[in-house]
């Protein structure tokens, strides 16, 4: 029986591992699909506090890791594929392995939507990037594109003309799911240039391990034609993984758990942390800092009920 049972590996968990092996809670941390979460996905990260140089994504997960287990937090390889939260202590399948915690941090993060083009994979965090607030500061005065026409790639093409000398913002149809404030913002800058009607074909170049151009193809027209590109944003959505637990947590229609105030849940003794409630912010230093709210709430709980 454990005290506190963490899922999920990136910012947010490793921090709230930190925090509850300080409070000798015992955490264990069930590592999840992605160890180390969005992190491990990118490169240089220059806005964590703390780290004037910048420090490698993976480096700062692992980091955060090490931190926890030099307190005793324990990690578990593999991903929670059946829960019962519908009384305590909580039960959790663990790809066969049925453990029972009297409390559970939901930290299982949120997945960026990629397109699945052939060279997408290979080339993310070497010009390929699901976050203009993480990357954007690398594509000073380059060509960028923006793929998507919801208020995040309208909001990432903005931002994103403070760095580059031009952004083309392509979406597949020529209706956008963007508010009219953010597509009106974005149709009045002069540095973004629509694509519009037009899908991603392929982005290239892996074999130099950059990202020089983008192939894409008009669907009305089926014209096809390549563009110079350094920088390939892709914003078309996040899936918050909270499958597993559908129809026990609250969520909202697209799956994200619903804060019940701080980081609780509507199950006493279950709270979040990280991008599986947050469609807002979904910084590194946002995950930590609602990691550790949610491990002060669950060491709360757990004191309440007398462990
Ligand atoms: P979204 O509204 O679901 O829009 C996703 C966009 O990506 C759509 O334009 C969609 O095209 C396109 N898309 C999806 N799959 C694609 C594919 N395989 N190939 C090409 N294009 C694809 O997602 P979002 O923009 O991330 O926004 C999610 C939610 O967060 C929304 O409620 C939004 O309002 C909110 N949000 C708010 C703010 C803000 O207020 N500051 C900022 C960001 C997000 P189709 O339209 O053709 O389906």
């Amino acid at each position: 029986m454990f005290n506190l049972v963490i899922v999920g590996s990136g910012c947010a968990g490793n921090t709230a591992a930190i925090y509850a092996a300080r409070a000798n809670l015992k955490p264990l941390v069930v590592k999840g699909h992605h160890p180390g979460g969005q992190l491990s996905l990118t490169t240089l990260v220059e806005n964590f506090p703390g780290f004037p140089e910048g420090i490698n994504g993976p480096d700062l997960v692992e980091n955060i890791k090490k931190q926890a287990q030099t307190f005793g937090a324990e990690f578990k390889e593999g991903a929670v594929v059946e829960a019962d939260l519908s009384k305590r202590p909580f039960r959790l399948n663990i790809e066969g392995d049925w453990i029972e915690t009297r409390t559970l941090i939901i930290a299982s993060g949120a997945s960026a939507r990629w397109l699945g083009l052939p060279n997408e994979q290979n080339l993310i965090g070497h010009g390929v990037s699901s976050c203009a607030t993480c990357d954007g500061f690398f594509y000073r005065d380059k060509k960028i594109m923006v793929v998507g026409g919801g208020d995040s790639a309208m909001e990432e093409a903005n931002f994103l003309t403070r760095f580059g000398r031009e952004v083309a913002l392509v979406h597949r149809r020529d209706q956008f799911r963007a508010s009219k404030i953010m597509l009106d913002r974005a149709r009045n800058n002069p540095k973004i240039t629509f694509v519009l009607n037009t899908v991603v074909e392929d982005v290239f170049d892996a074999s130099k391990g950059l990202v020089t151009g983008a192939r894409l193809r008009n669907g009305v027209t089926g014209k096809v034609w390549e563009q110079e590109v350094d920088g390939f944003f892709v914003a078309i959505g996040h899936i918050p993984n909270t499958a597993v637990f559908r129809g026990q947590i609250e969520t909202d229609a697209d799956g994200y758990v619903i804060s019940k105030s701080g980081a609780r849940t509507n199950i006493p003794g279950v709270f979040h942390a990280g991008d599986v409630q947050d469609r807002v912010y979904r910084q590194a230093v946002t995950a930590s800092g609602m990691g550790c709210m949610a491990a002060m709430e669950a060491e709360r709980f757990l004191e309440a009920e007398g462990h």
